[in-house]
């Protein structure tokens, strides 16, 4: 049983590369693939929540608008996380948040133990009582589903039912990394080496 709420253990290298759509929310499937259906900063999931979850521009577009619509530019962000985020300027969370920078306790604390961490858990308020307590529920739904209902713990630990199938987009101005589409989840999926959950 894998706990909600762990960290990469290793920056985030970007697996896919579409360029040249004219709005952000186009590069949507692209993001949910990249950042595994889930908030880089507090890594709620999209099988959580109604809506999916929002795309939010590591430069801000009010200081950089040139970068409005480059990929690289783009995270996949929870509501909460996005509105708190607004127009700072953040350490990069898929370098900055990891295992062994950032971990979450029993009691839904957040525990940050590098500046950077800490910069980001002090801005995104990911210490409030509004964070603790959605964490404290989830782990503790998690653990009440490993040890008791393994089909509730697949649907709430599982990756959602409309994985994207990136084979069948064409950004306008090409895939910078094509590589990506083959080891995308839905690939995984058909090619049957996906696991159930993670
Ligand atoms: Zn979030």
């Amino acid at each position: 049983m894998t706990p909600p709420f762990v960290y990469p253990a290793a920056p985030h290298a970007r697996r896919h590369g579409p360029r040249g759509y004219a709005d952000y929310p186009s590069y949507r499937p692209w993001l949910r693939d990249e950042f595994t259906f889930r908030c880089v900063y507090c890594l709620l999931r999209e099988r959580w929540v109604l809506g999916g979850l929002h795309i939010d521009h590591f430069s801000p577009v009010a200081l950089h608008p040139e970068l409005e619509t480059t990929y690289d530019n783009l995270l996949y962000a929870c509501a909460s996380c996005n509105a708190a985020k607004r127009d700072l300027e953040l350490p990069d969370p898929t370098s900055a948040l990891l295992a062994d920078s950032i971990r979450v306790l029993a009691d839904g604390t957040v525990e940050a133990t590098t500046p950077a961490a800490a910069r980001i858990v002090q801005l995104l308020g990911l210490n409030t009582p509004k964070y603790r307590e959605y964490r404290l529920l989830w782990i503790e739904i998690v653990a009440l589903a490993g040890s008791h209902d393994p089909d509730l713990y697949r649907r709430v630990m599982g990756f959602p039912d409309d994985l994207p199938d990136l084979s069948a987009l064409h950004p306008p101005g090409g895939n910078a990394r094509p590589d990506g589409v083959t080891a995308s989840h839905f690939e995984r999926k058909k090619a049957g080496t996906l696991p159930e959950t993670y």
